[in-house]
């Protein structure tokens, strides 16, 4: 069982096709609370630090563009078992293994252009929710 808080981002592609709505109400009815949100946009470098893990991969370059080529929306939530059920909620990275009623299944575009992301570990939720977020915008998580 995972813990209580993961960190997710509405892709450039979600964000561009007009989808950031419907996404947050499914995950909002899927028992998630917002506790931290905001409209931004990463550059190539901190698109290139956030999938840093990703560096020695054939796809990096072109994660790092897509990533950095329009807004995208991140977002803290709070959830008992956030992590593992909302990897469910988005469903398999390539949407064509994405399971019917998952996020990536109803919006994602491609492998790459996958509308959503999702923390894998309660560590990663921490990382990654302090890459966007300062102490002061995380007040609601106390
Ligand atoms: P995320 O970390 O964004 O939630 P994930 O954990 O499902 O996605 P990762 O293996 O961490 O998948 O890959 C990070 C991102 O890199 C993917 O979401 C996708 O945008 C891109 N990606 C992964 N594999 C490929 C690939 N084979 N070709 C192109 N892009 C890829
Ligand atoms: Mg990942």
């Amino acid at each position: 069982m995972s813990g209580n808080t993961t960190f997710t981002m509405i892709k450039p592609d979600a964000f561009a096709d007009g989808n950031s709505g419907a996404i947050i109400k499914i995950i909002e009815e899927r028992g998630f609370r917002i506790k931290a949100l905001k409209l931004t946009r990463l550059s190539q470098r901190k698109a290139g630090q956030f999938y840093a893990v990703h560096k020695e991969r054939p796809f990096y370059k072109d994660l790092c563009d897509y990533m950095s080529s329009g807004p995208i929306i991140a977002i803290i939530l709070e959830k008992e078992n956030a992590i593992d059920d909302f990897r469910k909620l988005i469903g398999a990275t390539d949407p064509k293994q994405a399971e019917e009623g998952t996020i990536r299944n109803m919006f994602a575009t491609s492998i790459e252009a996958n509308a959503i992301h999702g923390s894998d570990s309660d560590e990663n939720a921490q990382i990654e929710g302090d890459f966007f977020f300062s102490e002061l915008e995380k007040f609601y998580l106390d």
